[in-house]
């Protein structure tokens, strides 16, 4: 029996939590909140699948109607174009703090410990190893410390250089979203569809949606930059414009918070240490599957915990926790991450002209989304390539910038094949450099962006 702490209590390490301590490992789980609490107020959709693969009960009530996203551009004459409804995958919407109390729930029932109101500040290094987390409660050694502690993690930020594990996020690798429920003016008029993602604005600097449920009006403003409640309030205003059924009540939300959009750590792992959803930046950028992925994430992590009979918990035995990660999921993320990208540099109205012009199909957008970018390429994209390059030749600017999409997505392809087998430390560190500077040079820079703005 090893004695295992999980430092924050994300879906990852939570699911991760369940299954080791049902194996019989001492498991305890710190984290800052109060019982009862949960610091998103909100309610968030992800894919049943992932707790399906977690092997965890699904509540009847997550069980919700699928809703396709509609993409609405800037032009009033320009169509709107939605989703196709996808076949096969079940949606699940949940209320976030009782997803967070079921996860808990499920973890004390297999015996873990919870620790709440727990600060943690940093980790506790002896050797090469990860021995232990530094709280404000005092110091905890364990045998293998899990990092579920989000994007903001003290435990990664301050791991030592030799483990290999990237401290921070940059510049675009973070959305700052401010998210606000308003009331559902039930009686006044309202688009035609309830799940509305606006291009608008300077939308493609960050996006807004707005979602229309029974009780609510569902806001969400997302900006690359900085942003202040001043800033946004032009774009509140336009989602009002176009929704005459937003009310200006404020019934629950109104807060600022951080989502990662980028590619996921090149490494994960180390001798005492694995980092977990948002941690370990698992998100699908464009799609919005934190959830799902840490789900999956947390799932393996713990199969290549009980694999490690000895139960030594190096960098090598949780390297394989680090490839089934990439070879289910993370490749496809990188290649998300790579058209988003793409954002930052694209404008509003190069987006509109995309849609008037008929360059996208909602098909192609889908495909965009879901990381799926060789049907967008191969496929009918390259089908009716004639029409589409005639499109692009009166738009040589946006021309240029999609052939850069394009152009990266093959070049990581000579990257994906660097990704090593077996923990080899050389080989590792070759992997981490190759990567990480493969998306140092496809992402945009701050100075990229002022230059643009003083043309
Ligand atoms: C506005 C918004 C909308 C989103 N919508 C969706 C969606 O629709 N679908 C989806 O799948 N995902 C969505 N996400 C992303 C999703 O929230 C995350 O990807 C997902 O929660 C996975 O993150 P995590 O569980 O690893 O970490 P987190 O959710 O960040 O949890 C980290 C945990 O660690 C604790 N912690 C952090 N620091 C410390 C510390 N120093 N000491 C002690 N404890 C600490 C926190 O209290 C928290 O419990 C959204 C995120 C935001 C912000």
């Amino acid at each position: 029996m090893s004695n295992i702490i999980v430092a924050g209590a994300g879906h990852g390490g939570l699911v991760s939590a369940i299954k080791l301590a049902a194996a019989g490992h001492k498991v305890t789980v710190y984290d800052r909140q109060k019982k009862g609490e949960y610091y998103l107020d909100q309610r968030d959709s992800f894919e049943a699948g992932a707790m399906e693969y977690a092997g965890i009960e699904i509540p009847e009530h997550y069980r919700a109607k699928s809703n396709s996203l509609t993409f609405v551009p800037i032009g009033d004459d320009t169509p709107a174009l939605t989703l196709p409804a996808k076949e096969g995958s079940e949606t699940l919407t949940v209320e976030r703090k009782e997803l967070h109390e079921y996860l808990i729930g499920l973890a004390e029932n297999a015996g873990a410990e919870i620790v709440f109101e727990t600060e943690i500040e940093a980790p506790i290094i002896l050797g090469s190893r990860v021995a232990g987390i530094k709280t404000n409660r005092g110091s905890f050694y364990a045998d293998l410390i899990i990092d579920a502690c989000g994007m903001n993690s003290p435990v990664r930020s301050n791991l030592p250089d030799f483990m290999l594990v990237e401290k921070s996020p940059a510049h675009f690798d973070v959305l700052h979203t401010y998210r606000a429920y308003f009331e559902n003016i039930k009686d006044a008029s309202r688009p035609e569809t309830d799940y509305n993602l606006y291009l608008y604005n300077d939308g493609t600097e960050g996006l807004m949606w707005l979602v229309t449920d029974e009780e609510y009006t569902d806001a969400l403003i997302a900006r690359f930059d900085e942003t202040s409640y001043s800033e946004l309030a032009p774009c509140l205003h336009t989602l009002s414009l176009k929704n005459p059924q937003m009310g200006t009540r404020l019934l629950r939300g109104g807060y600022f918070v951080d989502i990662p959009v980028r590619q996921p750590l090149a490494v994960m792992v180390a001798d005492g240490y694995a980092a977990v959803g948002d941690s370990a930046f698992m998100t699908y950028s464009l799609k919005g599957s934190g959830i799902a992925y840490s789900l999956r994430a947390g799932t393996m992590l713990a199969y290549a915990v009980l694999s490690d009979y000895i139960g030594l918990y190096t960098a090598e035995t949780l390297w394989e926790y680090e490839k089934q990660f990439f070879k289910e999921v993370g490749f496809g993320a990188c290649r998300i991450a790579i058209a988003k990208n793409f954002l930052p540099f694209v404008t509003a109205e190069e987006v509109d002209r995309m849609f008037a012009t008929g360059l996208i199909s909602s098909e192609e957008l889908e495909a965009f989304s879901e990381g799926k970018l060789e049907t967008v390429i191969k496929g009918k994209f390259f089908s009716t390539v004639k029409t589409k390059l005639q499109i692009l030749g009166e738009m040589p600017e946006l021309r240029s910038k999609l052939l850069t999409i394009v152009s990266n997505i093959g070049k990581f392809a000579a990257v994906e094949p660097s990704f090593p087998s077996k923990y080899e430390r050389t080989d590792v560190e070759k992997w981490a450099e190759k990567y990480n500077e493969f998306f140092n040079s496809v992402r945009r820079s701050p100075s990229e962006e002022l230059q643009t703005e003083n043309q």
